[in-house]
């Protein structure tokens, strides 16, 4: 018999090829777009007819093709981008892999005009299906222009498998506002079927996120700037109120590769805990910068997934960034950390029961930013060591903190801290049983006594759940409270977590319960009531907020006790709120949401006077 194995034509390997490349217009658009970028491009026009359906042209500026590299990168495996096989661990362009635009040619009608600025003449080839129609020289611009009509007009399956319009617009906006984000310093402009979508001018990142996303993101952005010996992190992430209920906005690139990765996008989320309701998504696009040789991108051919080395440590950078740039926005730059009413003193270290990345991230901010990344190496042990860290092992890496008090002390245990030293100087001031005001560099901080001391709580009773539970107050005549049988069930649910913030309490039957005792710092309160109205709130929070019961019970009882005691609050008392506040991990909101305290700049102070 015959041998019968045949290698494939060219033209069919390329069909082949292009399904895994091309799987609609938007991956052509990515690949021409980032075919530009690499080419060193400072102008890109996209534009695109019928959802890139008919049409999917790009064109640039860039640094143009020779005849006969024009010609070569039609070929499958063609590319000026990597020559040998170590180069792979250096990639720092876009493409690498040489198998666009073959993919491309095999499955559309496709126009290629290029023009290296050296030569007089240009290049114009035409290409069906694989096939040179024509090739000659000619008068074009500098830069290249790739015009693709008709995708898919060959392989009649995959054309019918498109989409809606709408729906394939929507993929090819994607790819354009990762390819925008990823390169402010480039001028995009975007038509569809002739009518402008985006005309973005070179800037910096925060313009072209509110080019790309709308005015409203000018004030929601905070800053995230993170330099560690190995990785950089930049970028901004949204103000916790401006999270949406979609994750459509969360941007990571690596080395400006836009990557999708949910480990990493749990790395934020976990640094948002606590001041976003469940089922919202923060704004985020963050640029991890790292050696290309710790990632791999050749993991699959569209290139949304890298593989790092060690993405334990990365985890651990990133969401103790995003934690840092949380808690630092409020603080405008010109409260200085390091001058004046010494905000670093603020930031005390949590006791050392506090979970490790709280450990982390509250050790960081008590360095001076130099001293910060310095430390970096640290971390890095640290985070390899994740399992077996203890306290102590972070003491002993975090050398300069040496005679700082580290006080977490409860709002009723206070001893004094740094910060009340400094009040020698500038005095707090109480107005209205509410709020508290105290002067600071920029200006003035106006702090929400109540949202403040709801903070400060909820922080305290969540560690009653990782550490030592709470401590209990015994009633000298324990109350009875009869409840609905859904309230007694409930109760009888959660009746652990309860115990663990101080409560104790019997079951007497027939939805009966006898409190016999209060978690301490609600001492003379009626226990009664403080019972009902925290079982009000966890099932109001419950159906509103779908969150775990250990969340929604440190929440609710955080809410009630913080409007409780507010109000018999001595004026010391609140004044220690301030340094409480600022010892905690997230002290700029308290778990709903709500705004704890703002800065009134001094400026601003200034334009109300000014004639
Ligand atoms: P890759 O980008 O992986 O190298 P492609 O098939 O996308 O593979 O492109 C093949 C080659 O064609 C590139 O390596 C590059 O040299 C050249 N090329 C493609 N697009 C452009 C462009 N817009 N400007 C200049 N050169 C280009
Ligand atoms: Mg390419």
């Amino acid at each position: 018999m015959q041998d019968i194995i045949r290698l494939l034509p060219d033209s069919i390997a390329n069909q082949i090829a292009a399904g895994e490349v091309v799987q609609r217009p938007a991956s052509v658009v990515k690949e021409l777009l980032e075919n530009s970028v690499d080419a060193g491009a400072t102008s890109i026009k996209l534009i695109i007819k019928d959802a890139g359906k008919a049409l999917v042209q790009v064109i640039d500026n860039g640094k143009g093709m020779s005849v006969t590299d024009a010609r070569m990168s039609l070929e499958r495996h063609a590319t000026s981008k990597i020559q040998q096989a170590a180069d792979l661990f250096t990639i720092r362009t876009m493409g690498f892999r040489g198998e666009a635009l073959a993919s491309i040619v095999a499955i559309a009608h496709v126009e290629i005009k290029t023009k290296r600025k050296e030569d007089e003449l240009g290049t114009v080839i035409e290409v069906e299906a694989s096939e040179i129609k024509k090739q000659e020289p000619e008068l074009v611009k500098d830069g290249t222009s790739i015009c693709v009509k008709n995708l898919f007009y060959n392989i009649p399956a995959r054309r019918n498998f498109l989409k809606s319009n709408p729906v394939e617009f929507r993929h090819i906006n994607d790819e354009f506002q990762r390819v925008a984000l990823a390169n402010p310093e480039v001028s995009l402009l975007f038509h569809n079927n002739d009518q402008e979508i985006f005309q973005l001018e070179a800037g910096k990142l925060s313009k072209r996120i509110v080019q790309l996303f709308g005015k409203n993101y000018q004030n929601q952005l905070i800053p995230c700037q993170e330099e560690t010996p190995h990785v950089s992190i930049t970028g901004y992430v949204g103000k916790p109120e401006f999270a949406k209920k979609t994750r459509g906005e969360q941007f990571f690139f690596v080395n400006n590769r836009f990557i999708k990765n949910s480990y990493l996008n749990h790395a934020v989320s976990t640094a948002f805990q606590g001041l976003l309701k469940d089922d919202y998504y923060p704004f985020y696009v963050l640029f991890i910068e790292i050696d290309p040789k710790h990632v791999d991108v050749n993991v699959h051919p569209t290139k949304t997934e890298v593989k790092f080395d060690d993405d334990r440590m990365l985890y651990g950078i990133i969401s103790a960034s995003v934690r840092q740039a949380l808690g630092a926005f409020n603080v405008t730059p010109s409260i200085d950390f390091n001058t004046d009413v010494n905000f670093e003193q603020f930031i005390q270290r949590p006791s050392s029961g506090e979970s490790k990345h709280d450990r982390d991230y509250s050790s960081f901010r008590n360095l001076e930013k130099d001293q910060r990344s310095k430390n970096w190496d640290n971390l890095y042990e640290i985070a390899k060591r994740e399992d077996i860290v203890t306290p102590e092992q972070i003491e002993k890496e975090m050398p300069s903190l040496e005679g700082e008090e580290r006080t977490f002390s409860s709002v009723i245990n206070h001893t004094p801290t740094a910060f009340s030293q400094e009040s020698r100087v500038a005095k707090t001031m109480r107005i209205h049983q509410k709020y508290l005001v105290k002067q600071v560099k920029s200006g003035m901080l106006v702090m929400d006594q109540r949202a403040a001391f709801e903070r400060i709580l909820y922080e305290r009773y969540l560690t009653r759940f990782s550490n030592k539970p709470g401590f209990s107050q015994s009633s000298l005549f324990p109350q009875q409270i009869q409840l609905s049988p859904g309230d007694y069930t409930l109760v009888l649910e959660i009746k652990n977590e309860i115990e663990k913030l101080g409560f104790k309490f019997e079951e007497m039957g027939q939805q009966m319960l006898v409190i016999q005792g209060i978690p301490t710092e609600l001492s003379n309160c009626n226990e009664k009531e403080i019972f009902e109205e925290l079982l009000e709130q966890f099932k109001q929070n419950k159906t509103e907020l779908g969150i775990s019961h250990q969340d929604n019970l440190c929440r609710s009882l955080a809410k009630r006790t913080a409007t409780l005691k507010c109000k018999s609050m001595t004026d010391e008392e609140a004044e220690k709120l301030i340094d409480q506040l600022f010892a905690c991990k997230q002290p700029n909101y308290t778990p709903s949401g709500q705004p704890t305290f703002t800065i009134i700049n001094l400026a601003k102070i200034e334009n109300w006077f000014s004639p």
